[in-house]
């Protein structure tokens, strides 16, 4: 049996019951198999394929707070600290109903790769909990977080691991987070990304994932003889990728139609308004039916349905398997050229096949979604320095970052005869840099 073939089984026998996680492992280790087979007797006689699939440590542990009627509540709380070859743990925090393990790990094992694919020193990991911020007051917001970070402050630190957020966690968790860190290990230190500015967060940071992912998807389909000038474009989700990507893809000369939340979706024939998508999700935290209400020519549509409507440019924003078969059959059908994935792992494997066969240009996440974490490193470096840079510093670093990211995956899948394969070039490009650096280290 081939080295990855068995890492395959293995990963699977071991973590039965964690189907994202496999996921993850089968998706990376397949488009990796051509560079493995070059070197598989070293890399075996390493072990780095078990070691690069076995996360360096996984935390897990209890989240005791007290809601508004003084009922005790208990939570789950993890951090998987994945890889720490090429720079201290860097991921975010989830807070959500359906974390666990197997979303963690998944989230943890991209991140190796997407941080490397930036360019820049930072490890992967990730973390989260299984608490659910909709409909809690800040009051009981503040006492998660408060307990959640009296756990986690005895594994984090400026240069071990520096969390940021993710689904759930926003300025206002990390507002929280932050403080209960300083208070507690009395350290006035970048910890954490996605920083208010008023306390060392970076200009920029906010909108660095949704602009980051068209600056790569205006530069993938340059690449490819094409443009963003005058397209129809599809977004999933409503949250901080969605909205930065919506905006962004207004400036670069598109049309963004839709936006979704947990609840429904929207479809905006005048194009979605952001200032009122910002005023009904961020400000109001409220479902999308009030934004219906605001645009009166819109329409709200229960349940899922974005990837039906025609375009030429999808963008799944929202989270992980939301965009299956069926719905990569009904984007080709309706002439979508090119998707970009927002969100981590949105395309299921079957549906991101079926896309590049159908010759639709794809680029998973781990790439297109990678302008967060880079300027979250970007916010790591201002830190170290007492710097802030300003917001068109920031921006022009993150365009050159994802320029970059884009021109490396397209080298690296050319350099293994698979030209066009976004998927396989950048699971290559991420994993020579971490395997180099793990190789460098000896048997850690
Ligand atoms: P937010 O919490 O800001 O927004 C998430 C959006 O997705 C919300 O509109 C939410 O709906 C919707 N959503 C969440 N879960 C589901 C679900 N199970 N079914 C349908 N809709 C759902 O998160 P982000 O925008 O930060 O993250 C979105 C994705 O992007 C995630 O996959 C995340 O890992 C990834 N990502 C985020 C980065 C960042 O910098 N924030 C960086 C890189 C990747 P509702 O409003 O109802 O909650």
């Amino acid at each position: 049996m081939s080295y990855v073939d068995e890492t395959l089984a293995r990963v699977k026998q071991q973590n039965p019951d964690q189907p994202e996680f496999n996921q993850a492992v089968y998706e990376v280790l397949e488009s990796l198999r051509v560079v493995i087979e070059k070197n598989e007797d070293a890399y075996r006689r390493d072990a780095l394929l078990e070691r690069l699939t076995t996360p360096e440590r996984a935390i897990m542990f209890r989240v005791p707070w007290v809601d508004d009627k003084g009922q005790v509540q208990v939570n789950n709380g993890y951090r998987v600290q994945f890889n720490s070859a090429i720079g201290p743990y860097k991921g975010g925090l989830r807070f959500h109903p359906s974390v666990n393990l197997s979303v963690i790990k998944f989230l943890g094992f991209e991140q190796v790769f997407k941080n490397s694919l930036t360019g820049l020193p930072i490890g992967g990991g990730k973390g989260g909990s299984d608490f659910d911020p909709k409909g809690k007051s800040d009051r009981e917001v503040m006492a998660f977080c408060q307990s959640f970070m009296t756990e986690l402050c005895k594994y984090i630190g400026a240069d071990t691991d520096v969390p940021a957020g993710d689904i759930g966690v926003g300025g206002r968790e990390i507002g929280y987070l932050f403080g209960q860190y300083k208070r507690i290990r009395d350290l006035y230190e970048g910890v954490l990304t996605g920083k208010g500015l008023s306390y060392g967060g970076s200009l920029a940071r906010t909108q660095a994932t949704g602009y980051g992912l068209l600056y790569l998807t205006d530069e993938m389909l340059r690449c490819n003889g094409k443009s963003l000038e005058g397209k129809t474009v599809v977004v999933s989700g409503a949250g901080n990728v969605a909205t930065y990507a919506i905006e962004k893809a207004w400036q670069l000369g598109a049309k963004p139609v839709t936006c979704s939340d947990s609840n429904g979706w929207i479809y905006d024939p005048d194009g979605i308004d952001v200032d009122t998508l910002i005023e009904v999700k961020q400000v109001k935290r409220a479902r999308l039916t009030e934004y219906a209400k605001a645009r009166p020519n819109s329409v709200y549509h229960e349940g899922k349905g974005v990837w039906s409507v025609k375009c030429d440019v999808a963008l799944p924003c929202a989270t992980q398997n939301e965009l299956l078969l069926d719905d990569a059959k009904l984007l080709v059908a309706n002439g979508c050229f090119a998707v970009a994935e927002g969100a981590n792992m949105p395309t299921s494997l079957d549906a991101t096949a079926y896309l590049q066969e159908n010759g639709v240009l794809f680029c998973p996440g781990k790439a297109s979604n990678a302008g967060g974490v880079a300027t979250s490193a970007l916010e790591m470096s201002q830190n170290s320095q007492r710097l802030s840079w300003t917001f068109d510093e920031v921006d022009a670093k993150l365009k050159d970052i994802m320029v970059n990211i884009f021109h490396n995956l397209d080298a690296a899948a050319k350099e293994y005869g698979m030209e066009g394969n976004y998927v396989a070039g950048a699971n290559i490009a991420g994993f020579l840099k971490v395997a180099d650096a793990m190789n460098a280290q000896g048997i850690v």
